[in-house]
């Protein structure tokens, strides 16, 4: 099959990349000039695991290559993907759909022959309605079928993810359509993949309903972890008694300082105004949202507190900045409402993070990049474990407490033992590990 992957970004490049290693034909297209350029000198503008081995030998065997121009990619092409931002709309939360329109007009005017056009790009219920609108406004006589097939990869396991998916969704009910989509997956049913054809709309709001249910999960647990520091329980115990209880499942129930990343703030927010616009009020996901958004801003007084209430002069050390570990994405992390919050109390911060500090740098441009851990806890009064980054997790830590002014770590999340911080001489905080009396 001939794929056209309209838009480059984490979701574009991995996804053209293993249809690539599929044996698909595949062209990647981005808007990004800079983007494209790195890419044909055989760089990758994001990091993610595995993704550099993946590219580079899809385009030594010529089956991936990269462009700025869609138009002969899109016009050779069997389906063209569009895997587009849908990033939130400024003051209303509104899914952001410019990029995803503008993306449907120009593959129109490209198109030729038969296309399936497929919106990977994670879009409100009746986007598919208005791209093949446009389309078929830009180009009457273009014979296309929309279908929608969101995807569900996550950073940090993008690879993986996409060729071992738990499911792959597609929204159609042209049967064409539906031929072309079995073929371009037609090689995970090898990994015993399930492919679920439902009708367009329903596949939009599958991709919704999954990430407000998972940050459903992660807010209930936070929740949970608070009640377990009043209580006295550990809530990784809570997790643990309630996740082996299959109807549970022990994923997504790790108590942390709040979601945050490119996806669930974003997905929960569109979702309620979804619903919304069409007179329903979803209680729950709203209710998600206030809890998370509180609770991000929560954390910076969680650490003022362990350092007795006064932050005013004093330094905190952070470790870990991406919304979580092996990505260098920065978009909504939770580092970003702790630190700020840090600096509103009048802390001085020191940061560190294994590759999401150049990412970093735009967010928070007032705090200070440290090259590594022991560096950044130099003369710190408090040490903040943001991101479980693997190098964090066997820190040596009487060099981290020599190097410290005061002893003080806040784990937010959790991969210290309370026990062995003690015992170290640190006075340690963690997230609804609560000593029973
Ligand atoms: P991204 O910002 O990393 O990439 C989007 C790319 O599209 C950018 O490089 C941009 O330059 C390019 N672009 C915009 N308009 C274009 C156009 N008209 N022609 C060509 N290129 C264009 O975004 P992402 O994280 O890859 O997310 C893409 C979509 O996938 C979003 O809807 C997102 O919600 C969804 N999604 C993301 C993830 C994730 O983990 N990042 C997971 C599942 C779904």
């Amino acid at each position: 099959m001939r794929i056209a992957m309209i838009g480059t970004g984490y979701v574009g490049l991995v996804s053209g990349a293993c249809f690539a290693d599929f044996g698909h034909q595949v062209t990647c297209v981005d808007k990004d000039a800079g983007k494209i350029a790195a890419l044909l000198r055989g760089e990758i503008p994001i990091f993610e695991p595995g993704l550099d081995d993946l590219v580079a030998s899809n385009v030594k065997a010529k089956r991936l290559d990269f462009t700025t121009d869609l138009t002969g990619p899109v016009a050779e092409a069997d389906a063209v993907f569009i895997a587009v931002g849908t990033p939130s709309r400024r003051g209303d939360g509104h899914a952001d759909l410019t990029y995803v329109h503008s993306a449907a007009r120009e593959i129109a005017a490209a198109l030729s022959g038969f296309t399936v056009v497929v919106t990977k790009s994670t879009v409100p219920v009746g986007t598919g309605d208005e791209v093949e609108r446009l389309i078929r406004e830009t180009n009457p006589s273009a014979d296309v079928a929309v279908a929608s097939n969101p995807e569900f990869l996550r950073e940090g396991a993008a690879i993986r993810d996409f060729k071992f998916p738990d499911r792959i969704v597609v929204g159609t009910s042209d049967e064409r359509a539906r031929k072309v989509m079995g073929d371009i997956y037609r090689p995970l049913s090898l990994n015993q993949a399930p492919l679920m054809f439902t009708a367009r709309r329903t596949a939009e709001l599958i991709k919704y309903a999954a990430n407000a249910f998972l940050a459903t999960k992660i807010t209930f647990i936070n929740e949970i972890a608070d009640l377990s520091e009043k209580v006295g329980a550990n809530v990784q115990e809570v997790a643990r008694g309630i996740g082996l209880d299959n109807r549970i499942g022990s994923k997504f129930l790790h108590a942390g300082p709040g979601f945050g990343g490119s996806c669930f703030p974003k997905d929960t927010r569109a979702l309620v105004k979804i619903a919304l616009d069409h007179d329903v009020q979803l209680r729950i996901v709203e209710a998600v949202l206030g809890v998370n958004d509180n609770r991000k801003r929560a954390m910076a007084r969680k650490v003022a507190n362990a350092v007795g209430g006064n932050l005013r002069g004093k330094t905190v050390a952070v470790l870990g900045l991406t919304f979580k570990p092996d990505t260098d994405d920065m978009r909504e992390a939770p580092s970003i409402p702790l630190v700020t919050g840090l600096l509103d109390m009048g802390a001085k911060v020191r940061a560190h993070d294994p590759v999401g500090m150049e990412q970093a740098r735009k967010e928070l441009p007032d705090i200070e990049y440290c090259e590594d851990p022991y560096e950044c806890v130099r003369g710190a009064d408090a040490l903040v474990i943001v991101t479980e980054w693997v190098q964090f997790r066997a820190l040596d830590l009487d060099r981290i407490k020599s190097a410290m002014a005061q002893p003080v770590v806040v784990d937010l999340r959790n991969i210290y033992r309370a026990d062995d911080m003690a015992a170290h001489g640190f006075v340690y905080e963690s997230i609804g590990r609560g000593v029973e009396p």
